[in-house]
C-alpha cells in the first residue's frame, strides 16, 4: 500500500508549501486538494452556476476530469491563475461544503493516491481524518492568524478568517485536528525547520 503523509491545516498555515518540500525531501508525489475544490469553484463560476446550487454544483463535481501537476486544469482548461481569485477564494467555501462535491474529490484523492508509485503526501483540511484515515503520518499545521494572513498576501485578513470559520463549521468533513496528528506550529519556523520535523516524526517507530 502507497505510504501517506496526511497534512491539514487552515488557510495560510503553510500546507502547500511544507507538502511540496517534504515531497521533495522524500523523493513522494504530492497533491494538493485545495486546488481540486479551487477547480470545481473556477468551472461553477464560469458556467454562470450559483455555488450555492447543490444539484448543478454536484453534477460539474461529478463529471470533472481534474489534474493539478503540472499545471491545475479542469476538463482540459487551465485553471492555474483563475483558482487563486478573490471570486473563487469567496465561492470555494461554499462548493467544498456540498458533500456530493466532497464524494466526487474523495473518490479521485484515493483513485490517486492508490496508483503512485512511490509515496505520497496529501494536504487539505480532511485528510488525516477522512480522505486517509490510516495515513502513516498525519500532521496538523497552525499558525497565528496575523502570519497566515500575511501569507496569504492579496486575500486578506478578513476572507482567510470567514473561509476558515465556513471550514470549521460545516457538517459535511469540517476542519478538524485528527486525534493522532503532530501538531505543528509553525508561526515562527522556517519550511527547513517545519519540514526537518516531519521527517523526523516519519522516521519514528510508533
Ligand atoms: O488549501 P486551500 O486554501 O487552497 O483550499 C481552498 C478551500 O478548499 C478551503 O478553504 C476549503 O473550503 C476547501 N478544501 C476542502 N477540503 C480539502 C481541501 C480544501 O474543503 N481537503
Amino acid at each position: 500500500m502507497t505510504q501517506i503523509i496526511a497534512i491539514d491545516g487552515p488557510a495560510g498555515s503553510g500546507k502547500s508549501t511544507v507538502a511540496r518540500a517534504v515531497a521533495t525531501a522524500l523523493g513522494w508525489s504530492f497533491l494538493d486538494t485545495g486546488a481540486m475544490y479551487r477547480a470545481v469553484t473556477a468551472e461553477v463560476l464560469r458556467r454562470g452556476i450559483e455555488p450555492a446550487d447543490a444539484d448543478a454544483v454536484a453534477r460539474v463535481a461529478a463529471e470533472a476530469s481534474i489534474s493539478t501537476l503540472p499545471r491545475v486544469t479542469i476538463n482540459g482548461v487551465d485553471v492555474e491563475e483563475t483558482i487563486r481569485s478573490e471570486p473563487v477564494n469567496v465561492a470555494v467555501s461554499t462548493v467544498s461544503a456540498n458533500p456530493a462535491v466532497r464524494r466526487a474529490m474523495v473518490t479521485r484523492q484515493r483513485a490517486w493516491a492508490a496508483a503512485q508509485p512511490t509515496g505520497t503526501v496529501v494536504e487539505g483540511r480532511d485528510i488525516a481524518t477522512v480522505v486517509f484515515p490510516d495515513a502513516r503520518l498525519k500532521v496538523y499545521l497552525t499558525a497565528s492568524l496575523d502570519e497566515r494572513a500575511r501569507r496569504r498576501g492579496d486575500e486578506g485578513v478578513s476572507s482567510v478568517t470567514r473561509r476558515d470559520s465556513a471550514d470549521r463549521e460545516r457538517v459535511a468533513s469540517p476542519l478538524r485536528q485528527a486525534s493522532d496528528a503532530v501538531v505543528i506550529d509553525t508561526t515562527d519556523l522556517s519550511i527547513d525547520q517545519v519540514v526537518e520535523e516531519i521527517v523526523k516524526w516519519l522516521k519514528t517507530p510508533n
